[in-house]
């Protein structure tokens, strides 16, 4: 299937590892130019190596710097230029238990996980409109359908930007612009190696141990691979998707145990 965006632009925020990585190579295989961003610039370079060498003739732009803040936002688009495609992701709040996180835990987390992709979509939006076309693709978390415990942060500040990109989306969808969610169940990363290593420390079991119990829960039998979630990703972002919007599209195996 040619998913005709081929020439594009996109931004893919925190992309030198996981899932935002699987998102660039992905959509840069199917020809779109790409700026890549993260916060380590030698790991990031070599990502940026590798997405080149996948997909030869595309450009690849790297910025580093922290997305959460204003300056990192604001290298970020003065890199990428006009911007057709734009995935949200940053680095997820850490597991804990909720009477630990004090306000400034709260601010961090909903700094990463909800205002960053809210202050990139309202920076780039109007563009998308003039130009009548455009994708946002938020990178969230199945949380957002189940909450998940101990990621307390998570649950709520993924929430929030769910919430208020639900109702933009019907806003700006006469214009050719979709906004969906993507949200990851469980894919074997850095994230989650750190997270199921914080839950065995809980409950004691061991790391291997965990890793394969965790594993066995899903109905698909395994965890996700970045590839899997870069190509969905690169569906939504495409000419192919322009019906779809304002919806929240899990990728995790058949985790989410309700039928709708
Ligand atoms: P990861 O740790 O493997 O990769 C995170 C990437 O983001 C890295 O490139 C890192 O450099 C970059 N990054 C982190 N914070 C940043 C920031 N503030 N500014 C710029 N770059 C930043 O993580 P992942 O597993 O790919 O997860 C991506 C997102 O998806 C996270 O928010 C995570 O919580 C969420 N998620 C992941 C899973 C999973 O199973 N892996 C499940 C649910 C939700």
């Amino acid at each position: 299937m040619d998913l005709g965006i081929k020439g594009r632009n996109a931004l893919v925020c925190a992309s030198s590892k996981g899932l935002g990585l699987g998102c660039a190579e992905a959509l840069a295989k199917e020809g779109v130019n790409i700026t890549m961003t993260a916060r380590g610039k030698d790991v990031l370079e070599a990502a940026a190596a590798h997405v080149r060498s996948v997909a030869p003739g595309v450009t690849v732009k790297t910025v580093a710097g922290d997305i959460a803040t204003v300056q990192g936002r604001a290298d970020a688009l003065g890199t990428a230029g006009p911007i057709d495609i734009l995935v949200n992701n940053a680095g997820g709040p850490p597991p804990g238990d909720f009477r630990d996180w004090d306000r400034d835990a709260w601010i961090k987390a909903l700094d990463a996980n909800m205002l960053a992709p809210i202050e990139l979509i309202k920076a780039t939006l109007d563009g998308m409109i003039a130009r009548k076309w455009g994708r946002v693709v938020n990178i969230t978390s199945s949380s957002v359908k189940a909450p998940i415990a101990i990621l307390g942060l998570s649950n709520g500040a993924r929430s929030g930007l769910t919430g208020f990109v639900a109702g933009l989306a019907r806003q700006v969808a006469p214009h050719g612009v979709t906004i969906n969610g993507l949200l990851p169940g469980r894919y074997l990363t850095d994230r989650l190696k750190g997270t199921i290593a914080a839950q065995s420390k809980k409950s004691g079991a061991e790391l291997e141990a965990e890793f394969a119990r965790q594993a066995a829960t899903i109905p698909a039998g395994r965890f996700g691979t970045e590839r899997e979630f870069g190509e969905v990703c690169a569906f939504m972002c495409s000419e192919r998707a322009a019906y779809l919007t304002g919806q929240n599209i899990l990728l995790d195996g058949g985790n989410y145990p309700g039928t709708y």
